[in-house]
C-alpha cells in the first residue's frame, strides 16, 4: 500500500518506518523542514532505540520518503495517518490546534484528488472522545466538498507504543483498535496491519478514543496508587518493592506499572489524564479519582528534594547532581519529566545543580539557559563526584555501574544497592 503519515514525531516517524519495513511505501510529512531533511538523509530527528538502522534501510530502498508538501504526499495514497501532537492547554483541556490544521489541509487535498481509490483518513493522535465524529469528519467534508463513507473513509486508530520501546511495541501490539466511521475504511485499515495477529477491536471512533484514554488513565492510576502506598511504606520502614511483588503476583492485578518512583511523566500520561478529567468536568461530572491521581503525581518528585535536603541539612549553596533528565531511559524525550520540577525546586531552595543525561543534557540546559547555578556535565562519574549529593531520576543503564562509595544518593528508581553508597535514601523504601 501507499501510505502517508502527517506529523513525524515519536509516533509518526515510528509508524512510518515500521510500515515501510512491512513493505508499504510511506511518505512522511512534517511542517518542520529540518526534520524532513534529516529523515531524507536517514537520520532520525528524535532518539528512539532501534529506529536509526530501520530508517536508514528504508530510506535507501525508497520505501520511506519525506516531504513538507502534503499535496504531493497524498497524490497516490491509500491511507493518511494523522500523528500530530495534541498538547494540553493551560486549563488541562486538549489543544486540538495541530489536529485541526492537519485535517483542514488534508481536506483541501482530498478535494484535489481525481482518481482515488477510497483513501482513508486515520486519526492516530490521541484525541478526546467525540473528536473524530464532531470535528475531524465535518472539517474534512467542509474542505474537500466530499462525503465521508462515500468518497473517503475515516477511522480512529489509537497508538499504544511506549517511548524507549516504540519500534518493538509498534511491531508487536497487544491489540489493534479500529474505530471505524465506515466499514470499508475499517477493512482497508485492517489490511495495513495484516502482518499482525493481534486481536482486533472494531468499534466506533468515539469508543476507540475512549479506549486510549481509559488505558492511559488506568496505567497512571496504578503508578500514583503504588507511589501513595510507597510513601506510607517509607514511613513504616517497609520496602514497597517487596510489597509490589506480593501484590503484582495476583493475576487479577499484574506486576506491571507497580514500580514506585518519582511519578509518571512523558508526553502522554500527564496530558491525557488532564484532558480526560477536563472533559468529564465539561460534561458536568466530577472526576475525583483522576484529580487525585494528578495531585499525587504533582507531589511525588518533590519528595526527592525533601530527602536530599534532610541528608545535607540545608540546600543553600550546596551542589546536587541530577542523574537522568528524560522521563524514562532509551528516549531523549524530557516532556513532563520528573527531573524538571526537581531541578526547579532545588534552585528555589538555593542549591547549585549539576545535570547529566546521555541523550537530553543540552535540551534541558536550554530550559535553564543563563542560570549560573545550573551546569551540565558530559561525564556522569565526574558529575556524581562533584556533587554534595546525587538524585538518580532516570534509570539509564550506565548509571548502574558508577562508583557511589563517596556519594549521598537519593535513588528514585530502586536500582542502586544501598550498601554501595556512602549514604542512601530510596524515595519510597
Ligand atoms: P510530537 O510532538 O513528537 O510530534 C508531532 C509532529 O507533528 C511534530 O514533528 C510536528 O512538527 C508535526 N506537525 C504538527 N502540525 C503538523 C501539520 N499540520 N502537518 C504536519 N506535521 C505537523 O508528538 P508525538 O509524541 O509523536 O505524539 C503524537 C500524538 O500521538 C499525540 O496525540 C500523542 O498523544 C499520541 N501518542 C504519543 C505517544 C508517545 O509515546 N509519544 C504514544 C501514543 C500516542
Amino acid at each position: 500500500m501507499n501510505n502517508c503519515v502527517v506529523g513525524t514525531g515519536y509516533v509518526g516517524l515510528v509508524t512510518g518506518v515500521c510500515l515501510a519495513e512491512k513493505n508499504n511505501v510511506v511518505t512522511c510529512v512534517d511542517v518542520i523542514e529540518e526534520k524532513v531533511d534529516m529523515i531524507k538523509k536517514g537520520k532520525p530527528p528524535i532518539y528512539e532505540k532501534n529506529l536509526q538502522p530501520l530508517l536508514e534501510k528504508n530510506v535507501k530502498n525508497k520505501r520511506l520518503l519525506a516531504t513538507t508538501n502534503l499535496g504531493k504526499a497524498m497524490e497516490k495514497t491509500d491511507i493518511i495517518f494523522i500523528c500530530v501532537g495534541t498538547p494540553s492547554k493551560e486549563d488541562g483541556a486538549i489543544d486540538l490546534r495541530h489536529v485541526e490544521n492537519a485535517v483542514k489541509n488534508i481536506g483541501k487535498n482530498l478535494a484535489n484528488l481525481e482518481e482515488t481509490d477510497y483513501p482513508v483518513v486515520v486519526v492516530k493522535s490521541t484525541v478526546v472522545p467525540g473528536t473524530t465524529e464532531k470535528i475531524v469528519i465535518p472539517t474534512l467534508e467542509k474542505h474537500s466538498g466530499k462525503k465521508a463513507g462515500k468518497d473517503f473513509g475515516v477511522c480512529m486508530n489509537p497508538e499504544f507504543l511506549r517511548e524507549g520501546d516504540a519500534v518493538k511495541d509498534f511491531l508487536n501490539p497487544d491489540r489493534i483498535v479500529i474505530g471505524e466511521h465506515d466499514e470499508k475504511g475499517g477493512d482497508k485499515l485492517d489490511r495495513v496491519y495484516s502482518w499482525s495477529k493481534a486481536p482486533r477491536i472494531r468499534c466506533t471512533p468515539t469508543t476507540a478514543e475512549m479506549i486510549k484514554y481509559a488505558s492511559n488513565a488506568l496505567l497512571a492510576t496504578k503508578i500514583s496508587f503504588i507511589n501513595e502506598i510507597g510513601n506510607q511504606c517509607k514511613t513504616l520502614g517497609i520496602d514497597v518493592y517487596d510489597v509490589a511483588r506480593g501484590v503484582g503476583l495476583d493475576h487479577r492485578i499484574s506486576p506491571h506499572f507497580l514500580q514506585a518512583g518519582p511519578g509518571f511523566g512523558g508526553s502522554c500520561f500527564p496530558k491525557d489524564v488532564k484532558a480526560l478529567a477536563k472533559q468529564a468536568e465539561e460534561l458536568g461530572l466530577q472526576p475525583l479519582l483522576l484529580k487525585a491521581v494528578l495531585e499525587v503525581n504533582r507531589r511525588q518528585p518533590l519528595k526527592a528534594v525533601d530527602l536530599v535536603e534532610k541528608m545535607l541539612g540545608q540546600l543553600e549553596d550546596r551542589t546536587v547532581t541530577i542523574l537522568g533528565l528524560t522521563f524514562k531511559p532509551d528516549t531523549d524525550d524530557t516532556r513532563e519529566s520528573p527531573a524538571i520540577p526537581i531541578i526547579k525546586k532545588l534552585l528555589e531552595r538555593g542549591a547549585n545543580v549539576i545535570l547529566h543525561d546521555p541523550k537530553a543534557g543540552e535540551k534541558v540546559k536550554k530550559l535553564f539557559y543563563g542560570d549560573k547555578k545550573v551546569e551540565i556535565f558530559e561525564d556522569p562519574q565526574k558529575a556524581v563526584d562533584l556533587g554534595d549529593a546525587t538524585i538518580l531520576v532516570t534509570a539509564w543503564r550506565e548509571y548502574l555501574t558508577l562508583d557511589y562509595s563517596k556519594t549521598r544518593l537519593v535513588d528514585t528508581r530502586h536500582v542502586i544497592d544501598r550498601e554501595k553508597c556512602l549514604e542512601y535514601e530510596g524515595i519510597c523504601w
